[in-house]
């Protein structure tokens, strides 16, 4: 018998859109080699190194910090859903799309949610955080690093603070600025964030990088109720990737985790500084030549991500027809602009591994030849 269905034989694309972004060969090379055991002990060694390099990527000492099982919006149910009971005031900074999600997962959880909101580009002052935690009195105040549906950057040491003050927890989404941007956990005091593999760090998407501080791993311990997802309750997958007890908990996606292991060495060969420079530098020189171009950024200018460029859509111009040329004429993927964006802005990624000069140049030369 044969299969009539073909062989799987994916285009040759060029990502840059909001994530998943270019993997490198080297990454692919560790995704097909050999599926070992989830228990073997060149497996749990390397969770180990999986550990210590997220550690270093993150900039935390925190010991509860692993890889989920499941891509970003995993991370962030298992940030939400391990910190939150039934009840628990939590508040939500919703200035995009993930935000919301955040708020609708918390809601999914029985929390007593509450957000505030900012229109899509813009950012949230300390004061306005502040005065919504002084009233709301949250446990937990959930916050987005880098909208990738908008392609604005969050400050967040000065809201940590405001946060602490007021004797919440402070949950981040770093599932975009993770690799391409400074993100410091211990310095800025964050108590648990989540990322993603497919956008800075470059590796397919399928694993959530989670870290969680002392105070967070205590109010886990303090809880009164059981975590409302056996998949994924920490107080149990942190037995199977601690060094001690490796209690089988799920069997770990065996070489999505080698894929990350790879992905995290070239972070850390390339040094955390190297690899934002880069990012700056990219996003400067795309920058430079769509403005050239006339195109306008639709984040001021403090406030844009290097990894995320949002631009306003040219009057007159087909977004779906100058998407799908860029798709197949040049093989560039860039992103549609999402919710009250759609069809008005796009938004072009510089994420990792296709963070690149030669990209810049060919996307901006693909772009003027469609605009023409
Ligand atoms: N948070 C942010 C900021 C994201 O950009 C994304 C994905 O684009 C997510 C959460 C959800 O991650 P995933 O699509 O990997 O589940």
């Amino acid at each position: 018998m044969s299969s009539s269905f073909p062989h799987v034989q994916p285009p040759r694309r060029v990502l840059m859109g909001p994530g998943p972004s270019d993997v490198a060969p080297q990454v692919l090379a560790a995704l097909a080699a050999p599926t070992v055991g989830h228990l073997d002990p060149y497996f749990l060694n390397l969770m180990d190194e999986v550990q210590q390099m997220l550690r270093t990527a993150f900039q935390t000492k925190n010991k509860l910090t692993l890889a989920v099982s499941g891509t970003g919006s995993a991370g962030m149910e298992a940030c939400v859903v391990n910190l939150v009971e039934p009840g628990d005031k939590v508040l939500v900074c919703v200035n995009g799309v993930f935000g919301g999600r955040m708020a609708d997962v918390a809601a999914r959880y029985g929390a007593d949610v509450k957000t505030i909101e900012r229109p899509f580009g813009e950012v949230f002052s300390t004061e306005e955080i502040q005065k919504a935690v002084e009233e709301f009195q949250p446990k937990v105040v959930g916050i987005v690093h880098a909208e990738t549906s908008t392609g604005a950057l969050q400050p967040i040491p000065e809201i940590s603070k405001v946060v602490h003050d007021a004797g919440a927890l402070l949950l981040m989404d770093c599932v975009t600025s993770l690799g391409g941007l400074p993100v410091e956990i211990d310095k800025w005091n964050v108590d648990a964030a989540y990322s993603g593999t497919q956008k800075c760090l470059s590796c397919p998407p399928g694993l959530a990088p989670v870290t969680f501080s002392d105070r967070a791993v205590a109010a886990m311990e303090a809880r009164s109720t059981k975590v409302a997802s056996w998949y994924l309750d920490m107080t149990m997958v942190r037995n199977y990737w601690s060094d001690q007890s490796r209690a089988y908990h799920h069997t770990a996606p065996i070489n999505m985790n080698y894929g990350l292991h790879q992905a995290l060495r070239d972070l850390l060969e390339e040094g955390l500084e190297n690899r934002f420079a880069r990012h700056q530098r990219n996003h400067q020189a795309l920058r430079s030549g769509l403005e050239a171009m006339g195109l306008k950024y639709t984040v001021a200018e403090e406030y844009r991500l290097p990894m995320l460029n949002a631009v306003t859509i040219p009057d007159g111009v087909d977004d779906k027809a100058v998407r799908g040329q860029l798709l197949n004429d040049f093989g560039i993927e860039i992103g549609r602009g999402l919710g009250p964006m759609a069809g008005k802005t796009w938004r072009i990624g510089l994420m990792g591994e296709a963070c690149t000069q030669r990209n810049v140049l060919l996307f901006l030369a693909a772009l003027e030849s469609c605009l023409q």
